[in-house]
């Protein structure tokens, strides 16, 4: 099983990315983004100060992770799975690589770094929504269509206000820089992806950079 971290700050495109390498290459992700989302729909507590902008606990968010790991493993016959906009802090970057070591006597072999200018960043978080029926991230638009399933309906995600953005960008800035060198050190390939492109070119690097780390 080969692991790839996409790093990146929000409203970078990893989410479409990675919708787009499921659909046409049947790469597995696993998004923190999905499972906390999920998590929060039952919990109400967490979900409001999500909201305001605060972050979850490392132990939190990484228990959800392994919680999620093997039932993903089990059904990916691609031998590749990408961790979607995690880990977000160095010490969800040790608590992963721990998980990774137990359980599949691993770690990850290659982390991609979305990179896109700050202005447009702000632009695509003000616009992003979300497909109703498969739940891929997309731009706000008159006539939206999913790139993903054609769907043509979309809801707004509830954090993407521009408070609550600049907050996640501060936040973000820092720790992905971080990230990126621990992995960096640790001796996985690095690598920085210029994603200010358009949503198919950014894809066709990708998909070049991801499928040669297969044996
Ligand atoms: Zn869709």
């Amino acid at each position: 099983m080969e692991f790839i971290v996409f790093l990146g700050m929000p409203g970078t495109g990893k989410g479409t990315q990675c919708s787009l390498l499921k659909e046409r290459d049947g790469v597995l992700s696993l998004s923190p983004g999905e499972i906390i989302r999920a998590k929060l729909s039952q919990d109400k507590e967490i979900a409001d100060s999500v909201n305001r902008g605060e972050l979850l606990s490392d132990d939190f968010i990484m228990n959800l992770v392994s919680e999620n790991l093997n039932v993903l493993t089990k059904s990916n016959d691609s031998g590749v799975l990408i961790f979607d906009g995690i880990p977000r802090t160095i010490g969800q970057a040790k608590i992963l690589n721990d998980l990774l070591e137990t359980q599949f006597n691993s770690s990850p072999s290659l982390v991609v770094c979305f990179t896109v200018k700050k202005r447009l960043i702000i632009n695509r978080l003000n616009n992003r929504v979300i497909c109703s029926s498969c739940n891929a991230p997309g731009q706000l638009s008159k006539n939206f269509v999913c790139s993903v399933c054609g769907g043509k309906s979309y809801t707004k995600r509830l954090d993407d206000d521009s408070a609550v953005i600049r907050k996640r960008l501060f936040n973000n800035r820092k720790n992905t820089n971080e990230i990126y060198d621990f992995y960096r050190l640790n001796g996985a390939k690095c690598v920085k992806l210029d994603a200010d492109s358009n949503i198919d070119s950014v894809y066709k690097k990708l998909k070049r950079v991801v499928l040669s780390t297969k044996i």
